[in-house]
């Protein structure tokens, strides 16, 4: 088969991988029906996370089961299935405690650019859907193995409740999907940051009520106007640099939340203006496999459509062409079809 491969900076190829197969009695090997490229392989992809050799890439994925271990009873060929970027277990102290990107036993699951993918700990790590979903329904699946499931998991951890105000701070797929989800979650102001038009738009259908186009301390002022003074009471922090995460800190209000899923880079925090904020942060690694359940069933009864995100859809073999676009902020996210 053939797959996406990152060599360098910029330097994307599709070519010739070995198939995957069962290794372990645990694992699955499933059929991808698409996958997609994440703002974060736009890290290795500039060379700001340095890569050392040929990397396989991809970690968002859904399809169909070809083939199980042994060991495997909670999922049987021909079901479609979705997981998360970490395998998990399910079954250890931190999945129960529904932290399962942090199980004891997590694998990276980082070769989805291809037509066929091995997942280990397929039981705790695939949820499959009640039957084959329709094709228009599978962006909106795909969605839940990671984007989706992370702006969730942002608005999770800021503590969005209904009638709450709250401010996403990054407008990639991840914000605009944590829009979404405060939407869903019943908050009543949502205010989105964002200086792109196009992305306003999306902000607005996904449910944000006011944008702000400033940034640092002028965005910071602009969320102190809108809100008397006070500041949101749960602010998603989605972009990972120091910049987003100082505006996301001072847009809170005093014992406001602020949830980060921007994988930080050169992230420092200043401990006194912490203590006298009363903020809480609460991020990480979304453990995307404990809302998929939820997720599916929300996408699955029509409740929402976060496959909206993707506004390139490409077929596999110019993969390259959906990393440029993205790198280039031509696109917001683009789908993969094998
Ligand atoms: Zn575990």
């Amino acid at each position: 088969m053939r797959g996406a491969v990152l060599y360098g900076p910029r330097d994307i190829r599709f070519e010739e991988r070995a198939t995957p197969t069962i290794r372990e009695s645990t694992d699955a090997v499933i059929r991808i029906s698409a996958t997609c490229v994440c703002g974060s392989d736009l890290w290795p992809y500039r060379g700001v996370n340095p890569i050392t050799q040929p990397t396989p890439m991809g970690h968002e994925y859904c399809g169909v089961v070809e083939e199980v271990g042994r060991d495997v009873t909670r999922v049987r060929p021909g079901q479609f299935v979705i997981g998360s970027f970490f395998a998990s277990d399910n079954t250890c102290p931190n999945c129960h405690a529904g932290y399962q990107s942090s199980c004891q036993h997590k694998q990276f699951v980082g070769d989805a650019q291809a037509p066929l993918l091995r997942v280990p700990l397929a039981d705790g790590t695939l949820v499959p859907t009640r039957e084959v979903p329709s094709e228009d329904m599978i962006p909106s699946l795909l969605t839940l193995s990671d984007v989706m499931g992370t702006g969730w998991f942002a608005a999770d951890a800021a503590g969005v409740k209904p009638g709450a105000t709250v401010v996403v701070v990054g407008d990639g797929a991840v914000g605009l999907l944590g829009v979404l989800s405060a939407s869903q979650m019943g908050a009543e102001r949502i205010i989105a940051m964002s200086r792109h038009e196009s992305r306003q738009k999306l902000a607005r259908e996904f449910g944000a009520t006011e944008i702000v186009a400033e940034r640092g301390e002028k965005a910071v002022a602009r969320i102190r106007d809108l809100t008397n003074g006070i500041g949101a009471d749960s602010v998603l922090e989605c972009v990972g640099t120091p910049e987003s995460m100082a505006q996301a800190v001072g847009s809170a209000r005093a014992g406001g939340s602020v949830g980060y899923v921007g994988v930080p880079h050169s992230v420092t925090l200043d401990g006194e203006k912490l203590f006298y904020k009363h903020v809480h942060l609460h991020g990480g690694p979304a453990p995307v496999r404990r809302f998929l359940p939820e997720l599916i069933d929300l996408v699955w009864n029509g409740k929402m459509n976060p496959g909206r995100v993707f506004d390139l859809v490409l077929p596999l073999d110019q993969v390259a062409e959906g990393y440029r676009a993205m790198d280039e902020r031509r696109a917001v996210k683009a789908l993969l079809r094998p």
